[in-house]
């Protein structure tokens, strides 16, 4: 019978990557909210994104997956009180997205010079670090992030709004 230390489980779970952003991780992106481990079975608790976020169901699945190759059972609980925020993503994952061309959410709860103005006055392109950027759409390639175009290197990019 296998069985599983909780920090091994978190370090499994570190290497499931969020559909949509292949370079952050569920753990980094903030989604997984709380591991037990009981024998071979694992509840993992998992706050969406977004309610309704088609990404949600791909998420649980790989999450059991990943769990299953080490043997064990897992049982996903959603869980969507508080809502998350992109304030749950770690710094880690911050850069990941940075370097995969996705400029990160600002704080909300440090950032709120950046709240307080203009939304996207102050996103910095991903690619040059210029702040010369401007929105395009408030959609980009998903509904969570929104589009820009910086106009230093004229390159558009995807900005993870913070919610
Ligand atoms: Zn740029």
């Amino acid at each position: 019978m296998t069985t599983a230390t909780k920090a091994e489980v978190w370090q499994w779970l570190d290497a499931v990557m969020d559909p949509e952003v292949p370079v952050v991780s569920v753990v980094d992106l903030g989604i997984v909210r709380e591991v037990s481990v009981q024998g071979v079975e694992v509840e993992v608790v998992v706050t969406p994104t977004y309610s309704g976020c088609p990404a949600t169901e791909v998420i649980a699945n790989d999450i059991t997956q990943a769990l299953q190759q080490h043997g064990l059972q897992a049982k996903i609980r959603t869980q969507i009180a508080p809502p998350w925020t992109s304030d749950w993503m770690s710094q880690r994952g911050r850069e990941a997205l940075r370097a995969y061309g996705i400029a990160p959410p600002a704080h909300l709860s440090h950032d709120t010079v950046v709240h307080l103005q203009k939304p996207g006055a102050a996103v910095a392109c991903p690619l040059c670090n210029s702040a010369h950027t401007r929105l395009i759409s408030q959609f980009g390639s998903t509904a969570c992030k929104a589009l820009y175009r910086c106009n230093s290197c004229l390159e558009p990019f995807d900005y993870f709004k913070p919610h």
